[in-house]
């Protein structure tokens, strides 16, 4: 390994997780078109067909630092990705943790927890196993002494502006000063003492977050969610980890649609998963010069892909479906192209 390697291999996670198949796919009979034959492989067999009819199976495969199939649970997920990350903020780093794939395919299950039947809970999903983590650190002796405070901030990032999940979705303005420092004006910034504190938070700004919408995925399939435990010593920022659940990414394919608006949200939507690529591929090659500024998400995260001591995970989410197969491969590639330098 080079030099090179090894930072990037420290930097930059980025796995994939399968979800079992749904109801509705169960019910139309959509085929599994995805094996996970070992612990970093991921097999598509895409049902095709030749000229003359007959069918064979178009075989792709990906390697990734980790795939997870579909019987992976949230708790094991977070252990080989957000976990590593949260001593990263101990020792006076910055974390991101993604979650990027096509509307369905998992991501807020990943992140947020279990929100699709009546008795919603988001204790199992990485904001809160994440929390977790950060209070059981906090007593360790060795941090302990450092009198740490933690908060908690929620908001999310639609059609590129920015609203306060912890304050009844206040729209805030980014600002970025002669320092290049990026602020978030008035974001609210909540303490809490422990998990049960971070849990209400995830409850209330989720609900904020799916509040008035028609249908369970319209709006919050076209925002990114940004989670963040933020460390502070005497008042000053000595870690911060971003927890984000993606937009959809087929949601950036709706640009030629015939409503303006979609067409506006899908264009900044694949704006945004753009520089993100290009942002996480930056701080895999040392390279001092991120184009962060070419999107409101990458500008707010803009402290988290600079510094010595960034790490970043991303967690690609796959429909095991024949009926996603197109975006699955999308997303697939993506992630690819995350490792790639
Ligand atoms: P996304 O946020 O990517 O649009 P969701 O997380 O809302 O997708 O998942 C869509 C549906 O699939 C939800 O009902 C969710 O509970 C279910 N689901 C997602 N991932 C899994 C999984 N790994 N195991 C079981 N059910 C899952
Ligand atoms: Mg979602």
């Amino acid at each position: 390994l080079s030099t090179a390697d090894l930072i990037e291999e420290h930097r930059i996670c980025v796995c994939v997780r399968k979800r079992p198949l749904n109801k509705k796919e169960l019910t139309i009979r959509d085929l599994d078109v995805i094996t996970i034959p070992s612990k970093d492989v991921v097999m598509v067999h895409e049902p095709k067909q030749k000229v003359d009819l007959t069918r064979y199976l178009e075989n792709q495969t990906f390697r990734f630092d980790y795939a997870f199939d579909d019987s992976t649970t949230n708790e094991i997920v977070y252990r080989f990705t957000a976990r590593p990350l949260v001593e990263t903020i101990f020792e006076r780093g910055m974390a991101t943790c993604f979650a990027y794939g096509q509307t369905g395919s998992g991501k807020t299950h990943t992140m947020g927890g279990d929100f699709s039947g009546k008795n919603q809970d988001c204790s199992k999903g990485i904001y809160a196993l994440a929390a977790r983590d950060v209070f059981v650190m906090l007593k360790k002796p060795c941090y302990r002494k450092l009198e740490l405070q933690v908060y908690a901030t929620f908001f999310e990032i639609y059609s590129g502006k920015v609203f306060d999940l912890l304050n009844g979705k206040a729209k805030l303005r980014v600002l970025e000063d002669g320092k290049q420092q990026v602020q978030v004006v008035g974001l609210h910034e909540r303490d809490v003492k422990c998990t049960e504190d971070v849990l209400k938070l995830i409850e209330v700004g989720n609900s904020c977050r799916t509040s008035g919408q028609t249908s369970a995925n319209a709006h919050s399939s076209r925002s990114h969610a940004v989670f963040q435990i933020i460390l502070r010593r005497k008042g000053k920022m000595h870690g911060k980890f971003s927890l984000i659940d993606l937009a959809g990414n087929e949601r950036g394919a709706d640009t030629s649609s015939a409503d303006r608006q979609t067409r506006l949200e899908g264009a900044e939507i694949n704006k945004s998963l753009l520089a993100l690529k290009e942002c996480i591929r930056a701080l895999g090659r040392n390279k001092p010069h991120t184009p962060f500024r070419a999107s409101k998400l990458t500008q707010v995260l803009r402290d988290s892909f600079i510094g010595e001591n960034s790490r970043t995970c991303m967690i690609a989410t796959i429909s095991p479906g024949m009926t996603s197969c197109e975006n699955t491969l999308n997303t697939l590639r993506y992630a690819n192209r995350v490792k790639e330098f």
